[in-house]
């Protein structure tokens, strides 16, 4: 596990005013990517027992935000930092474009109905903040009402906050050269080409307005009970290793426990 400073580093503090070429991409020199693997794989294992006390200490849900542009790594994330938990202690949701009925209601409605229930790690594959993203950069809606969203979200992850919900958001950091590097890559292999889409390539020429609109997003939004944190992901072990650090930290941090059963054991025979 990396330590709690190391941690620190790739946390937005409440309040900053993010630049995003000021945070690392890559590990630093002191980290090794085979201590790396035994690391992850240990934290894996903790992280599936602390979901099992999550569950049965009942008080908390814990949500897990991701957040990236176009083929940075969200689905190997989600595969290779949660694929060893328990499917019923979790919850997951992908957010695409939003349907007709969907944009018939304001942008948290179709959220807020995949919110994790107590005792459950929900995992969200992109999120509300699509709304002040993609929205942003198309003009997918008026700029006052986007710029409106950045407090309603805030006040959101707060009321969820308050009935018990802890937040990890993490944005899959990497640099437009490594996006080209993966786009390539999926065009290249027959089984990761369905994955590519024409539209991938229009999104790219929006890198810099993309950035910017992220760079907004974590500076307006990553507050005491839901921050952010910029993940340095072009190498897979440490963008792994960072997160589940993240995670495990955050459950170890909530001091779950099982409810005391007033029951004494030798007492009971089961016949
Ligand atoms: P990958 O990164 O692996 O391609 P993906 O998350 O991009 O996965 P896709 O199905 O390719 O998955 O794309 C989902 C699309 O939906 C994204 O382009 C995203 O910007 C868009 N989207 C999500 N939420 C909204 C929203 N609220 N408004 C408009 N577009 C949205
Ligand atoms: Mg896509």
């Amino acid at each position: 596990m990396i330590d709690e400073q190391e941690i620190e580093k790739f946390l937005v503090e409440p309040g900053s005013v993010v630049e995003l070429q000021r945070f690392q991409t890559r590990a630093g020199p002191a980290q090794d990517k085979e201590y790396a693997g035994k690391a992850v794989a240990e934290l894996r294992d903790r992280m599936a027992a602390l979901t099992e006390t999550l569950y049965v200490d009942g008080r908390y849900s814990l949500l897990v935000v991701i957040q990236a542009m176009d083929a940075a790594g969200k689905d190997s994330t989600i595969r290779r930092c949660f694929g060893s938990l328990n499917p019923m202690r979790c919850t997951t949701a992908q957010f695409r474009s939003p349907t007709v009925q969907e944009k018939s209601h304001d942008f948290l409605w179709r959220i807020h109905q995949h919110t994790p229930p107590r005792g459950t790690l929900g995992i969200f594959n992109r999120s509300h903040y699509e709304d002040v993203l993609v929205a942003r950069v198309k003009g997918l809606a008026p700029r006052e009402i986007i710029n409106g969203r950045y407090d309603h979200i805030n006040a959101f992850e707060k009321m969820l906050y308050d009935e018990g919900t802890r937040f990890v958001k993490l944005y899959l950091h990497v640099s437009k050269d490594y996006q080209r590097e993966r786009l390539l890559r999926r065009i290249e292999r027959p089984d990761k080409r369905w994955k590519f889409s024409m539209s991938d390539l229009e999104e790219r020429k929006l890198w810099d307005y993309y950035i910017a609109s992220y760079e907004q997003a974590m500076s307006r939004c990553s507050t005491e009970p839901a921050p952010w944190y910029i993940i340095p992901s072009e190498q897979r072990w440490f963008r792994d290793l960072v997160i589940c650090s993240v995670v495990v930290r955050l459950l170890e941090s909530l001091d779950l426990h099982h409810p005391s059963i007033d029951i004494d054991p030798n007492k009971i025979e089961v016949d």
